[in-house]
């Protein structure tokens, strides 16, 4: 900006607040009487002006309202040295003030919520300032005023300091309200309502200030306090402005409850005054949580627009739970997910409908929540309407609220996995599912062998492998063909799984025409009768062979038995391959067992 053009917007600006404060000190004068002032303006007009204008502007705004200042008093009949010494020292006091005050940012906005920033202006600019402006204004009276003053020193004193506060208590936030920011959130559409409402306060304030009875003006401060709480600091400042205007006014006529009560204008003056006053506290405490409770609304329904954005696009879940698990609120996705309607979703309990397997993973990872983890989670399934049931990937976290009642909370989303978890089932299926006879393939296999060694290891039990091969199977695929071959396979593959029956044996093929069995906790003699069976069962089936020498499918078995010390290297394995060669050497059609515990002693034996 140009030097010039800067010039001119502080000259105006000076122009423009010099001329309000003009106005301000003469209005003073229609509220006095008997040498006390009711009602001082000018300390509250050069606080909030100096607030609204920036700091470099100060330094000419502050000498224009010291001579302003100065210059009215002394047209209006005050005498030199005290039309100068009040003028120099309210702006003084102002600056001060105005500096102390600036500091709170948020509420120079004129954003009334912060009761902290409300009590440093109600200290600064309602007592300090006001009592200081006082002192020196009845020193000035008592020392430079041409006539000695009407009404006695406490009396002056109590009337300046009350007058300069009210001033200052109306003008101060009602000027702020000009603030760019303030102005930005100005509501044109409840315009209407503010001003019937203070047009009704205005009625009620003339009824009740006008007559002579004292109950009735009680009303006042809650009057006051409904109409701040309802328009915020910009109803207490326009709603104060009336109040004081008819008190004071009804009261320097010498009407009213005040001057009903008191002896002489000064004392009825005080008591108008302390009134006021109050009244403007205990609203102002009103009109700063009412403020608050408008933000945090505001800031209340944004976040619920967003919560509801995103639960509506995720398709998730969305839950708060107590921390003993029972389900307290769940959001509107939970109705596509139980199946049931939205209206139903109010009182359902969901968390009663956990799978009766599922429910100690969910209360592990709730009690996790609550012993201070800072996620958990777990998959369960919950039971739908149709009966059926969902699975639900759950997270967990701890809720930075308690309920009401202090339990804490625990919030969570649920997302349905119900079709990527049967396609898992199903892909996990045919990893470890052997094709042509539906038996566990050599990978299962291999999982399954690791467990039962290790869990066998643990109990001390002796662990058996078996090893099926069919005999002479080149040959019956030469003569039958591959795909009777296949159907062979599968054949024999349903006589082994049926004679190997115990819950814990597990079958698989481990590839080509070769079976493998493990029996937990079978010794050697036992597992002997399990691979005769076997022989019996595929030679007593009867399936044609015209290859092999018995005309019928016969199988070899190779067993071996240990019980497991350390880690399983394969040592099982390749003894029951090797009884498997000795089976095919003798003959074929038999089964042979290698029991490691009984061969090892032997062979340290002959080897020491
Ligand atoms: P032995 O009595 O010594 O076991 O004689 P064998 O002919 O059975 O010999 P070996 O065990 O080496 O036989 C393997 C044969 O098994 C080779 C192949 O023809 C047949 N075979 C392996 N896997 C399959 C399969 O998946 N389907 C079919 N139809 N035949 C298979
Ligand atoms: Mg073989
Ligand atoms: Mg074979």
């Amino acid at each position: 900006m140009a030097v010039n053009a800067r010039w001119q917007l502080t000259l105006s600006t000076v122009l423009a607040w010099s001329a309000a404060l003009a106005l301000a000190l003469v209005a003073g004068f229609a509220f006095s009487g008997q040498g006390i002032v009711g009602l001082r303006l000018a300390p509250g007009l050069e606080i909030g002006a100096l607030l609204l204008t920036p700091r470099a502007r100060w330094r000419a705004l502050v000498p224009a309202f010291a001579l302003v200042h100065a210059v009215v008093m002394a047209r209006y009949g005050d005498a030199m040295p005290l039309a100068i010494g009040s003028g120099v020292s309210a702006a003084l006091l102002s600056l001060a003030a105005a500096h102390l005050l600036q500091r709170d940012g948020t509420w120079l906005e004129g954003r009334a919520d912060d009761l902290a920033a409300w009590a440093r202006f109600a200290v600064i600019a309602i007592v300090l300032v006001p009592a200081v402006d006082a002192l020196w204004g009845l020193f000035l009276v008592l020392t430079a005023a041409s006539a000695p003053p009407a009404a006695g020193a406490p009396a002056i004193f109590g009337a300046w300091w009350l007058g300069d506060a009210l001033g200052a208590a109306i003008l101060v936030p009602a000027l702020l309200r000009l603030a760019p920011a303030a102005l930005a959130r100005w509501r044109p559409d409840r315009a209407g309502e503010a001003l019937a409402a203070l047009a009704g306060f205005a009625a009620l304030a003339a009824a009740v200030a006008g007559q002579g009875a004292v109950l009735p003006v009680l009303v006042l401060p809650l009057a006051l306090i409904a109409l701040a709480f309802r328009h915020g600091s910009a109803g207490l400042a326009a709603g104060t402005a009336i109040a004081t205007l008819l008190v004071l006014g009804f009261t320097l006529a010498g009407r009213g409850p005040f001057a009903a009560m008191a002896v002489g204008a000064p004392a009825a003056v005080a008591l108008a005054q302390a009134f006021l006053l109050s009244a403007f506290a205990a609203a102002l405490v009103v009109a700063a949580l009412g403020d608050e409770r408008r933000r945090l609304q505001h800031r209340d329904a944004i976040a619920a627009e967003i919560y509801e954005l995103v639960a509506a696009q995720s398709g998730d879940m969305m839950f708060v739970i107590r921390s003993d698990g029972s389900g307290r609120f769940v959001s509107p996705a939970a109705a596509d997910l139980l199946g049931v309607p939205a209206a139903a979703l109010a009182g359902i309990d969901w968390c009663g409908r956990i799978h009766p397997n599922d429910k100690a993973g969910y209360e592990t990872a709730v009690a996790a929540i609550a012993a201070g983890e800072a996620s958990a989670g777990c998959i369960l399934r919950v039971r739908d309407a149709e009966g059926g049931h969902r699975w639900l990937d759950v997270r967990l976290k701890p809720s930075r609220t308690a309920a009401r009642d202090g339990t804490p909370l625990i919030v969570g989303t649920a997302r349905d996995i119900t079709l990527r978890w049967l396609r898992e089932q199903q892909l996990e299926a045919v990893a470890t599912t052997d094709a042509l006879t539906g038996l566990p393939n050599r990978h299962k296999f291999s999982e399954l062998r690791r467990a039962a060694w290790q869990h066998a290891a643990r109990t001390g039990q002796a662990l058996s492998l078996m090893i099926v091969d069919l005999d002479h199977f080149k040959a019956y695929n030469d003569t039958y063909g591959h795909a009777e071959g296949d159907r062979c396979l599968a054949a024999v593959a349903r006589l082994i799984d049926a004679t190997v029956a115990r819950t814990d044996d597990i079958c698989a093929r481990f590839g080509g025409e070769e079976f493998v069995a493990i029996l937990p906790d079978t010794p050697s003699d036992g597992a002997l009768r399990v691979g005769e069976r076997i022989c019996r069962a595929v030679r007593a089936a009867g399936l044609p062979n015209a290859a092999g020498p018995k005309g019928v499918v016969t199988v070899s078995v190779g067993i071996a038995t240990i019980v497991p010390v350390g880690d399983d290297a394969g040592v099982l394995f390749e003894a029951a391959d090797a009884a498997l060669y000795r089976a095919k050497a003798n003959g074929r059609d038999q089964a042979h067992v290698t029991d490691l515990d009984d061969v090892a002693p032997r062979r340290a034996a002959l080897a020491g």
